[in-house]
């Protein structure tokens, strides 16, 4: 179109053009008249009238050109647009085209239909199978989230000749997941839920839930419960609170990004940032802007509150407000990405385990010695040394990044599973360095767990599926705190360290006792014939 070609914003080339056309229409049309009056022959052109006829037919194609192309070509092309979709569709079918290997006789079940299909079903399944409805369009077309997934189900064994069979579909509610949890479900898996405790943390008792298919997992984290409550419990602080997201942008220099940088971390500018940034929720107050250079391009970490929930969204919109607020005193500034991976979500990184992310956690006991001795079956000495030579020398050895700890990401990812936090976040959130001491002469053992990046909520994402939900609700922080925002996920950022302090304690003392085999294969070792 003329208006792509020409270096002014579309409103400013609409309105010349616009204007032009109807004032040289009006021009013309008035000096017509003139000439009828005066029985001058009209084709006597003076030079205006001759600049008025240019200008009309320039305007009118320029409009013509704006207006006028879709839509006449929304008729020519149409047939031809869709021949090239469907040319488009069959290529791309041939050549992605993978046909399942075939099914060996025995050990993988074939399809077979699992549920009863009324007949209207019926119909819809043929044509999600011969691709007429976009399986993924199920829940909108339908209006009903059982019945689409039910449809959906059905379709997916008829297309891959596999069964579900196992996997149940009755007995969840998708209307809860619709828009927020999963897309396209066919069904739930289960994942069986444990119970450890009482877990005696700074003078309260919680049972906690965790969901895993781990055996002796569930068992020995209750033995470290059971040490913990016998030497009078836990205590743990929360450091600090604080969701964050760090975008990339990219200037033309690096003095430019150097110039934003500073920018963004003088004090001076903080009152401004804030008030732009908080207007993404009740809840979210920014804390501090970090940032990091590579060359021409900036990584901006914010930091905010995000009071009960884990944060995520409501950072990532604050974040897009600020670099709105941004462009007018920096136009220059080329927003690459709202995610740099300085924040850092969901993978191993310095920056969290440093900084922290989420709620930063440290969590203490002292387990007396007859407790270490009766109830974890070892001794404070053989405990201490363990400790020494492998989550701290042994890690160390490794290269380990956070993962200075003997298997918190076990107790971490099952309380994460049963109370809907976000499991791929296992991965900041277990960053642990366990520390163990001899007390009171050697007598007693002092052990500590540091996590600085506990990403957890008590509102949002998955924590309000009805099983979560029971699951928060045995813990006692079910959805928000009304009283103080904030309050019931910091807790259960302790309960998530008190709970890793007992699975630490436990398995460290089965492994200095030389328990740890046997354990596991009297309890995580199927008996069943799996030939
Ligand atoms: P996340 O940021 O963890 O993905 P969302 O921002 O999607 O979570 O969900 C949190 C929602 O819950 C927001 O709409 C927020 O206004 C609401 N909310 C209600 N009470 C609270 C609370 N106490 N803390 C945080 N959010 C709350």
């Amino acid at each position: 179109k003329a208006s792509d070609a020409l270096p002014l914003p579309l409103y400013l080339t609409n309105g010349i053009f616009f204007t032009l056309f109807f004032s040289v229409a009006y021009f013309l049309l008035h000096r017509w008249r003139e000439k009828i009056r005066s029985s001058t022959p009209l084709h006597v052109l003076t030079l205006s009238e001759l600049a008025g006829v240019i200008c009309l037919i320039a305007s009118f194609i320029y409009l013509l050109g704006f207006f006028g192309i879709d839509f006449v070509q929304s008729f020519i092309s149409k047939p031809e647009a869709d021949e090239d979709h469907q040319n488009f569709i069959i290529q791309e079918e041939s050549k992605i085209h993978c046909p399942l290997p075939p099914l060996p006789s025995a050990g993988i079940s074939k399809a077979k239909s699992d549920v009863e299909l009324p007949e209207e079903d019926e119909e819809v399944v043929k044509c999600v199978v011969s691709g007429e409805i976009p399986s993924y369009s199920l829940e909108s077309k339908l209006g009903d989230c059982f019945r689409a997934a039910k449809i959906r189900r059905e379709a997916v064994q008829r297309q891959t000749g596999r069964s579900l069979e196992g996997l149940p579909l009755e007995g969840f509610d998708y209307d809860s997941i619709l828009g927020q949890c999963c897309e396209m479900p066919v069904g739930y898996v289960q994942i069986p839920v444990g119970i450890v405790g009482p877990l005696l943390l700074n003078g309260c008792e919680y049972s906690v839930p965790m969901a895993t298919t781990e055996g002796c997992l569930v068992a020995s984290t209750n033995r470290g419960c059971k040490a913990i409550y016998a030497s009078g419990g836990a205590t743990c602080e929360i450091l600090r609170d604080g969701m964050t997201r760090a975008p990339v942008v990219r200037f033309q220099s690096a003095k430019r990004a150097t110039e934003l940088k500073f920018f963004l971390e003088d004090p001076l500018n903080f009152d401004t940032l804030s008030v732009v940034f908080n207007k993404s929720s009740r809840f979210a107050r920014l804390q501090e802007i970090h940032c990091g250079i590579a060359g021409k391009n900036l990584y901006i970490r914010f930091s905010c509150s995000t009071g009960d929930a884990m944060g995520m969204n409501m950072v990532s919109k604050g974040v897009q407000n600020v670099l709105d607020f941004l462009r007018s005193d920096f136009p220059d500034m080329d927003v690459i990405g709202i995610s740099g991976n300085y924040c850092s979500d969901k993978k191993p990184a310095a920056v969290n385990w440093i900084s922290g992310r989420g709620k930063s956690v440290v969590c203490e006991s002292v387990i007396t010695g007859d407790v270490v001795s009766k109830v974890l079956k070892t001794s404070v000495a053989s405990l201490v040394e363990l400790n020494m030579l492998k989550n701290l020398a042994g890690s160390a050895v490794a290269g380990s990044l956070g993962g200075f700890n003997a298997h918190a990401a076990n107790i971490v990812s099952a309380i994460f599973i049963s109370t809907g936090q976000d499991p791929a976040q296992n991965i900041e959130s277990s960053h642990c360095i366990t520390m163990m001491e001899g007390i009171n002469e050697g007598r007693d053992l002092h052990i500590s767990v540091t996590m600085p990046s506990v990403e957890v909520g008590t509102v949002g994402g998955g924590t309000q599926l009805s099983s979560q939900s029971a699951c928060l609700n045995l813990i006692g922080v079910k959805g928000a705190n009304k009283e103080s925002p904030g309050e019931n996920a910091q807790r259960l950022a302790g309960i998530v360290a008190g709970a890793v302090l007992a699975g630490e304690l436990s398995l460290m003392s089965a492994i200095s006792a030389g328990h740890l085999v046997n354990s596991h294969m009297k309890y995580n070792r199927s008996s069943r014939d799996m030939s």
